[in-house]
């Protein structure tokens, strides 16, 4: 692993005495530092982030979506590596990381596809010898901070976009994981991106927060991570009213209903759960279950869930560490403080063994709507359970929450589909599938789990301004 990573400014690797030190969570063991950007440099990011606009906005669709198919390639030859430094800084097991960067990649391929399908519009004018017409333009700087659960896959889909829309952009990538940003920047440079049109910048993530929210010339936030973060920035934000694009956290009912296919629920559950030990913002974070199978359904879940082999992610393990003593500390706390007010585990419940970062996967039954577990997005290996009797209750429930970022529900029932589908509020629906990540998916939440959209159909949308003319001439 290289030493003293550096950042990348205008298309330079700066390197600094200032560093961050990254570590292995499943060891704690060192692996690498990375610089530490200066305020002179985050300053000199946006100014070359804006002098390069100038020329990126300019060049074809045709030339940006060649140099980001180039990146897609570079990306895919490059898979063995990347998720090596995945699995090394965030402790995700290895399959889950060459899934990510596969997935991450598709983004990549998606948007270079989707460039050369911006379009602008010509309206039927109302009055003679005038043309009414919009047309499509990049917005400007963008700066796009990424969380560390998905090193490479949060980067790709606000990057590339951004770049096929013809913005320039600044990433700040997590400092818990900035080693895979720091290689798709590397990338990035050999697919032949010119100089400044892509920066990235690590270090204080208050104060590059403050220096780039509050600048005039960024004209775009794309942010991914904590609804208290999101919140700052938008505030942050608002004194240059700057575009903003909000991809925030979640707490995902997963519902089984009584004639749900079992085995089918249970393999989902375990994918919408265990993924990345529970660290996915669409993770499932309360399951319902409904009465009537209640016992049947938690006896064989926990049969399944003691197969689940906790470990190195280099080690074929299934579920890795968490990603820092603060996360564990979080999920203890919401264990507690279930417990102290009538929880009762069923499986689990502890640190496991293994390491320090490692909890065992766990089940909380006898749950109420006071305890946090119930509230609160856990971002670990826990889940509580919850018992429903009919639709209305089960929607009642499931609603109950600030968030409403995905839900997933099992059911073989086709007249309740539709009623589940209006009801629940989420941006992000599984039926009979745990899995709904996809670079068609329009990702994204709805009440305090984020603003607007990202990926799918209309990727670019966001890294792009409508221009409305209205044009009158003589005969
Ligand atoms: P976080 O603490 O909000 O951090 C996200 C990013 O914001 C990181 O790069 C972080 O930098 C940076 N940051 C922290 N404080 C900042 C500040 N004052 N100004 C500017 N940037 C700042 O979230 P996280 O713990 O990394 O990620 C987990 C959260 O992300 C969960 O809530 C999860 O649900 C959400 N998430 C949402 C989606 C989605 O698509 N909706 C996807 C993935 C994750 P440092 O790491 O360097 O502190």
């Amino acid at each position: 692993m290289n030493k003293n990573f550096g950042l990348l400014v205008n298309g330079k690797w700066l390197k600094n005495k200032k560093t961050i030190d990254i570590f292995n969570p499943f060891d704690g063991k060192k692996i690498s530092e990375v610089s530490s950007a200066d305020s002179n440099q985050i300053k000199d990011s946006i100014k070359f982030a804006h002098s390069a606009f100038q020329s990126w906005s300019k060049t074809s669709a045709k030339f940006r979506s060649e140099i980001l198919k180039k990146l897609f390639k570079l990306t895919i030859e490059s898979k063995d590596s990347l998720s090596e430094i995945i699995t090394l800084e965030s402790g995700k097991p290895l399959e889950e990381s060459k899934a990510e960067v596969e997935y991450g990649a598709s983004f990549i391929e998606w948007a270079a596809e989707q460039a050369l399908r911006s379009e602008g519009k010509l309206l039927e004018s109302p009055e003679n010898n005038k043309k009414m017409f919009y047309i499509k333009r990049p917005v400007g700087v963008v700066v796009a901070i990424t969380p560390w659960n998905f090193p490479l896959a949060m980067v790709t889909r606000k990057v590339s976009a951004a770049l096929a829309a013809g913005c320039t952009v600044i990433l700040k990538p997590s400092e818990l994981t900035p080693l895979t940003a720091l290689k798709f920047g590397e990338l990035a440079v050999k697919a032949g991106l010119p100089n400044g049109v892509l920066n990235i910048i690590n270090g204080n993530p208050k104060l590059i927060g403050e220096l780039l929210t509050k600048n005039s010339l960024v004209k775009k936030i794309t942010f991914t991570g904590s609804t208290k973060i999101g919140k700052l920035l938008m505030k942050d934000s608002s004194s240059t009213v700057k575009n903003i694009s909000l991809e925030l956290g979640g707490n995902a009912p997963f519902v089984v209903f009584a004639d749900a296919d079992i085995s089918n629920a249970i393999e989902g559950f375990i994918a919408a759960k265990f993924r990345n030990a529970g660290q996915t913002c669409i993770s499932a974070n309360r399951l319902f279950v409904e009465e009537k199978i209640f016992d049947k359904f938690l006896k064989k879940l926990v049969v399944r869930i003691k197969k689940l082999k906790i470990g190195n992610g280099f080690e074929k393990s299934d579920v890795g560490p968490l990603i820092s003593e603060k996360a564990i500390k979080k999920i203890k706390n919401h264990i507690d403080d279930a417990l102290s007010k009538g929880g009762e585990i069923l499986i689990g419940g502890k640190k496991s063994k293994i390491g320090k970062l490692f909890f065992e996967p766990t089940i909380v039954t006898n749950i109420n709507k006071s305890m946090k577990i119930f509230s609160n997005e856990n971002f670990g290996p826990i889940i509580p359970v919850i018992k429903f009797k009919s639709d209305d209750e089960l929607i009642q429930l499931a609603n109950d929450t600030n968030y409403g970022l995905a839900a997933y529900f099992y059911t073989k029932k086709a007249s309740r589909v539709w009623k589940i589908i209006e009801n629940l509020e989420y941006g992000m629906l599984g039926i009979n599938s745990g899995k709904i990540s996809s670079y068609l998916n329009p990702f994204g939440g709805l009440k305090e789990s984020g603003v607007g959209r990202e990926g799918s159909i209309q990727c670019l949308e966001p890294f792009l301004e409508t221009k409305f003319v209205s044009w009158s001439y003589d005969d």
